[in-house]
């Protein structure tokens, strides 16, 4: 068992820039373009007062912007009481990655405010976070040409309506104010399926990996995801939605769920809706009736599981953990929950590891559809919807003139049915995984200096913004990773 007061030697920042260095030393770029690629071109500390009751509170948040290679950057933006500099720099780099990897046209960015949401009544967070707001829009780091956030830790589409609110007080004239936020709720400006995107992206990622028998085996498991025992760590909103897709719809047994308070368990499988209820009314997972309460948390990300699912935070698992970890695949749902030594440490025990620049990428491909749909003022579908509802009824009324037979009511459904906005976010939510996940297995099939997801997401992500710099007169020609 793991050593509690075991302290990592490198910090979140470093972690992402050594993974990024053994894929560019795999795929033999050129080190001055990678130098270009792997600064964080603008990080700024924020301080602003806040009148909370009748004294002022001065709050500290950062915003980093990675590579604007591509604008406009993009990224979450976090509430808690643990952000510090160097891990919204990482997250900002990460995303830059990220959005390279999925073929998202953004460069990568990220905020942060240190805060205990839970400290501030709904009120006074609503004023603190339109302070951001307004100070992040003065400095134009709220922009929906230049730089856009989006919910992440400790924020949801309500932060970011109050956020979008001080843009709009700021800038009343500018059609296209919407934008400068993604996340929304629906009624203002947001999109069908952003909500769960990351959750539904991370059930899309896993079904393309069990597609595909010899990454399975290589694995230690067989076939698909039915029956396959998870362990989630964190129920909030990647955690809790990706725990659902996967009981709901896959029928895998969420065996575990790790929260701050303590772990539930039940080797049946847990009921998520149930749980997540619980939750919601208790503030933790102690007490749940339908499973047994440990309250070494930590203990239960060493149990023995098909699948872990870390979901919470950064550094969950470690250089003193990774040694005990008990998964055949962990699934990177949280940014960085591997640190840099326990991802080599799981290389070598041969614990295949979905890299999170890879498997949440649902989030910032969703927000990428809702910043699109914002500018176009339109919802997605509106013009052809209809016309592929009449276009469908002319096909089923040829097929069955010349058959002589009649279609089945179900067919006869998905024939007509024009595709409904959501329809069309899963749909471009499924291709972005699968076309994700068909690039790393390319570049690990070419290069055999490539083993494993990270390496080869990374490879992807650095020879497509080396492109960009490239195009700009910046960098050297690009290698080609998939040679
Ligand atoms: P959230 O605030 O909704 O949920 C986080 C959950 O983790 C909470 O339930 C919290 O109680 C729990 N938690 C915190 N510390 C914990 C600990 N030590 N042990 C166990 N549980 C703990 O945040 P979220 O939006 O679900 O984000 C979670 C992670 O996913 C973060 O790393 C975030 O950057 C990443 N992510 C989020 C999105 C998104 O769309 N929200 C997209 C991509 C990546």
């Amino acid at each position: 068992m793991a050593d509690a007061t075991f302290k990592e030697t490198m910090t979140f920042r470093e972690c992402v820039d050594r993974m990024v260095d053994r894929a560019i030393i795999a795929s033999d770029f050129d080190p001055n373009t990678a130098k270009i690629i792997q600064a964080c071109n603008v990080v700024s500390q924020i301080k602003f007062p806040v009148k909370i009751g009748n004294k002022i509170e001065i709050f500290t948040g950062w915003w980093a912007q990675h590579s604007s290679h591509r604008l406009p950057v993009k990224g979450g933006l976090r509430f808690a009481p643990i952000v510090n500099q160097d891990e919204i720099e990482a997250l900002a780099s990460l995303m830059s990655y990220k959005c390279a990897l999925a073929d998202i046209p953004f460069g990568g960015a990220k905020g942060g405010l240190c805060i205990n949401p839970a400290n501030y009544s709904v009120s006074e967070l609503r004023e603190i976070a339109h302070t951001f707001g307004t100070e992040l829009a003065r400095k134009e780091y709220l922009s929906p040409a230049l730089s856009v956030p989006a919910p992440d830790m400790g924020t949801s589409s309500r932060e970011m309506v109050w956020i979008a609110d001080a843009y709009k007080n700021m800038f009343p004239e500018n059609l296209n104010q919407g934008a400068c936020v993604t996340g929304k709720p629906l009624n203002r400006g947001g999109i069908p399926g952003r909500t769960e995107a990351t959750g539904k992206g991370i059930q899309f990622g896993l079904r393309e990996f069990f597609h595909h028998p010899d990454e399975v085996e290589a694995a230690g498991m067989e076939d698909g995801l039915t029956n396959k025992r998870v362990i989630v760590q964190g129920l909030g909103n990647v955690g809790y939605h990706t725990a659902k897709f996967l009981s709901e719809e896959e029928a895998s047994l969420v065996i575990g769920v790790i929260e701050r308070d303590g772990a539930i368990i039940n080797p049946d499988g847990l009921n998520i809706h149930n749980l997540r209820q619980h939750f919601a009314n208790t503030g933790g997972v102690k007490g749940f009736a339908d499973g047994d309460y440990i309250e070494n948390a930590a203990s239960v990300l060493e149990m023995e599981c098909d699948i872990l699912i870390p979901a919470a935070l950064e550094s969950q698992i470690h250089a003193n953990n990774a040694m005990s970890i008990n998964a055949k695949l962990i699934v990177e749902a949280a940014n960085g929950p591997v640190t840099y030594e326990a991802d080599e440490i799981l290389r070598h025990r041969g614990i295949k590891v979905l890299p999170d620049l890879y498997i949440n990428a649902g989030g910032v491909t969703v927000s990428y559809f809702e910043w699109t749909r914002n500018l176009s003022h339109m919802r997605f579908g509106r013009l052809q919807r209809r016309y592929d509802e009449i276009r469908g009824t002319s096909y089923l009324q040829a097929i069955e003139e010349l058959t002589g037979k009649k279609v089945s009511d179900q067919l006869r459904n998905d024939i007509v049915r024009g595709a409904s906005e959501l329809d069309l976010v899963r749909s471009g939510l499924d291709d972005t995984m699968r076309m994700a996940f068909r690039d790393m297995r390319e570049v690990m099939k070419r290069n055999s200096k490539i083993t494993d997801f990270r390496t080869a997401a990374y490879a992807i992500a650095v020879a497509k913004i080396a492109q960009s710099y490239y195009d700009m007169g910046l960098a050297e020609p690009p290698t080609d990773v998939t040679t």
